[in-house]
């Protein structure tokens, strides 16, 4: 091990540095509240030591390799390989600026390549349009659909062990009937669960600006297809740079962990009438991070002050998005309706009058 990592364990869940908890005998993490026992922080320091000096490397090519463009108009921070420019932000649709290169910290360990073409990201969007009502005509304009953009997406890509417990009261109902009774008989008992539960590929994008639920609506991604990062992926298409490093993501990865975990130990107890959980305790002890990129063709609208975010998974096509609404067409049509009504009431009326 290297001096530093003498000098101060780090925490395998967020990466913050860890401090020695004498009470507990073992190191707490202030950031995001882990607990690590001696053994389990030294054999996850060792393998994140590891992991890096293999990154060392790939490292300066990365920082040689791109281009980082900014957007001045609403900050985003983009990143081309050198012979890719950038000339429009996907997001606020801005022209964007170069800026220099990105540091190699920045390097991508994996990549999904995209899959849908440019081509079929257009007719997924026309397809969508043409299922709902009310649109603004520029929204499904040509002028639009040249807004949208490929974008690889940066996403922290969690596999969490997890220890869990839960202890619940079970019941058992047997009924009968016997001459003129009838017999209930409850039996309770005490259930005990202690799990090691591991978690593969919990994704959590790494961009402040992309909204949670949009992403979390085109998941799931299937991670079989990542590869290991080559800069040329990057050509023809626009990477965002993360500004939400491990530890700013972990409370989402965390959540979802420790919801799976609960849900899963509650499910192992279904043979039974009914439970009462009465203790759940779900530790994360260790989170792997692959910092990936991941294929989204986005498109954001803007329309009478509100944003609309509309994204199309790049390797599976599922798609989703909140469509904007046309409040004009929609008076239209209501006045439209109010005038038939009205018209029928009086040939109603003219008839029986
Ligand atoms: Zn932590
Ligand atoms: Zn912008």
């Amino acid at each position: 091990m290297s001096e530093a990592s003498m000098q101060q364990y780090k925490c395998p869940n967020c990466n913050a540095d860890l401090r020695f908890h004498p009470k507990k005998q073992g190191f707490a993490c202030d950031y995001c509240g882990s607990f690590f026992t001696p053994e389990e922080c030294k054999a996850a320091n060792e393998q994140m030591e590891k992991q890096a000096a293999e990154q060392a490397e790939k490292i300066d090519a990365f920082a040689d390799g791109n281009n980082l463009y900014t957007c001045p108009s609403c900050g985003a921070e983009l990143i081309t390989d050198a012979n890719t420019s950038a000339t429009e932000c996907y997001y606020c649709h801005n022209a964007v600026v170069l800026k220099g290169r990105v540091s190699g910290e920045y390097r991508p360990s994996k990549v999904i390549p995209f899959r849908i073409t440019k081509d079929e990201a257009h007719q997924i969007f026309k397809d969508w349009c043409k299922k709902r009502h009310f649109l603004p005509k520029e929204f499904t304009s040509e002028a639009q659909l040249l807004h949208m953009q490929g974008v690889y997406v940066p996403f922290w890509v969690a596999n969490c062990d997890v220890h869990g417990t839960m202890r619940a009261v079970c019941k058992r109902v047997h009924s009968w009937t016997s001459g003129d009774y009838r017999y209930t008989e409850t039996k309770e008992y005490d259930v005990f669960r202690d799990a090691a539960i591991r978690f593969d590929g919990i994704p959590a994008d790494g961009s402040s600006k992309i909204e949670d639920q949009l992403m979390e609506a085109i998941e799931p991604f299937d991670y079989s297809g990542a590869v290991d990062f080559e800069m040329a992926y990057l050509s023809g298409f626009l990477s965002d740079k993360y500004d939400m490093n491990k530890g700013q993501v972990f409370p989402r990865v965390r959540n979802r962990a420790v919801n799976g975990s609960d849900q899963l130990l509650r499910s192992s107890m279904n043979g039974y009438d009914g439970i009462r959980v009465t203790q759940s305790d779900m530790q994360v002890l260790r989170t792997d991070w692959q910092y990936m990129l991941l294929p989204v063709w986005f498109m954001n609208f803007q329309y009478k002050g509100m944003e609309y975010g509309f994204a199309i998974n790049g390797q599976t096509g599922r798609q989703a998005g909140t469509p904007p609404l046309d409040t004009k067409k929609l008076t239209l049509l209501c006045l439209l309706i109010a005038g038939i009504c009205l018209l029928l009431g009086a040939l109603i009326g003219g008839m029986l009058g």
